[in-house]
């Protein structure tokens, strides 16, 4: 089979599609003095919030710096547990032990890879702070189980959604679906702001208070706590004392930029129409692997709207390759580059350090050897979609 021109599309292997709208509206932030925090990301922020279904949304530089201020904003600290996924980028664990958490791992559910709340009141104690859940490849957790049991032990739940803007739960989008809510526009997401990026979203007025003014070094101008940037500011409550800056603790700069703003603004309108193709392709390809003998398709829980960020298989033990030499042969002989979300959290050597080890996550580090990612994102023709098909289909009958 010959190689398609798009072969440079399976090997850059995530991301969106910039087009027109996002370059006329970064010309225009760029002839309005391309400020901070001004008033592109409160457009952002209140399109974003109304999308997901919630009050209030926080425009920040990462999904990285969401799950700080997040933490912050409830008030975890040294001394304080948090429960996460071992199946995640190490971002998501990661922000918290910055904040002097620490971490526990709860193992996974087989089928969608995601937290497995069956496992999760064993780890709960007297120290646990909040939960971490990741929407994993772009499916929802169990969410309805997940609140139940924080409710019950007086935990606050943070949803780690960079994989998942758009997705559902039992009809309500993420970003609604717990106290918290963070998501990522890193260039390799679903949607993007330029290269980085990322959203606080919450229905809780307190935590979004604080997460406001830690996004901005907890200072107050003109009384109140710093949050769009107007340049022609004409605001003097304070009289001759306007310039009198106060701090009420010490913060973070988290803040994004309009002319991200005004990408994302552009990338939101986008979004359904762009997860839409994610999940057209994705159907393609649950047809053309079907018949692989020893891979098992992507799961779909019935209660959700899958988003497909990626597109993971499991090789199983009839499969004639191993995970890495499957990787290695489609993108060697194929030009297609797989990838393998993710490194175990837990089994990182960071996390080695804190005690973590082998055993912590039966079910997880038995998939690890298993999961592949393929690319499903909204710049892959169908004649790419069908051409990796046909290489995985080839090499599923090499050594047999
Ligand atoms: C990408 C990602 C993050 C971190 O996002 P950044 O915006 O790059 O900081 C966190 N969690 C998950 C699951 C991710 O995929």
């Amino acid at each position: 089979m010959e190689k398609p021109k798009i072969l440079y599309e399976l090997e850059v292997a995530h991301g969106s599609i910039y087009g027109k709208e996002e370059e006329q509206a970064l010309l225009e932030v760029l002839r309005n003095r391309a400020p901070s925090c001004g008033p592109k990301v409160q457009e952002f922020e209140e399109a974003f919030a109304e999308y997901c279904g919630c009050d209030h949304a926080l425009a920040v530089t990462s999904a990285t710096t969401g799950l700080t201020l997040a933490g912050l904003a409830a008030g975890v600290t040294r001394g304080d547990e948090v429960i996460t996924t071992p199946i995640s980028w190490i971002a998501t664990a990661a922000a918290f032990s910055a904040l002097g958490a620490e971490l526990k791992f709860c193992d996974v559910d087989a089928r969608t890879m995601n937290l497995d709340p069956k496992k999760l009141e064993g780890l709960i104690g007297p120290k646990t702070k909040a939960i971490v859940p990741v929407h994993l490849y772009g499916q929802c957790c169990a969410m309805d189980r997940i609140m139940e049991i924080a409710e019950k032990h007086n935990l606050v739940v943070i949803d780690d959604c960079a994989h998942a803007p758009g997705a559902e739960y039992n009809g309500k989008k993420t970003g609604s679906l717990a106290h918290m809510s963070v998501f990522s526009f890193h260039q390799q997401k679903n949607m993007g702001t330029l290269g980085e990026g990322g959203m606080l979203t919450t229905s809780n007025r307190e935590l979004r208070d604080k997460a406001l003014s830690y996004r901005s070094l907890c200072a107050r101008i003109y009384g109140e706590s710093y949050k769009y940037l107007s340049i022609d500011e004409d605001k003097y409550p304070m009289g001759k004392d306007y310039w009198r800056v106060q701090f009420d603790a010490i913060g973070y700069n988290f803040r994004m930029t309009d002319a991200q703003a005004a990408v994302g603004i552009e990338q939101l309108k986008k979004l359904d129409r762009h997860n839409q193709r994610r999940i057209d392709l994705a159907a393609r390809l649950d047809e053309k692997l079907g018949a692989v003998k020893g891979i098992t398709l992507p799961y779909i829980d019935p209660k959700g709207k899958h988003v497909f960020h990626v597109y993971v298989i499991l090789l199983q033990d009839g499969f004639p390759l191993t995970k890495s030499e499957f990787m290695w042969e489609l993108y060697t002989k194929k030009g297609i580059k797989a990838w393998s979300h993710y490194m175990l959290i837990h089994l990182t050597a960071p996390y080695r350090v804190e005690g973590h080890k082998e055993g912590e996550c039966p079910v997880a580090e038995q998939a690890f050897d298993h999961y592949v990612s393929l690319p499903v994102h909204p710049r892959l023709t169908e004649e790419a979609i069908d051409y990796m098909a046909a290489s995985i289909v080839e090499l599923g009958n090499s050594a047999q």
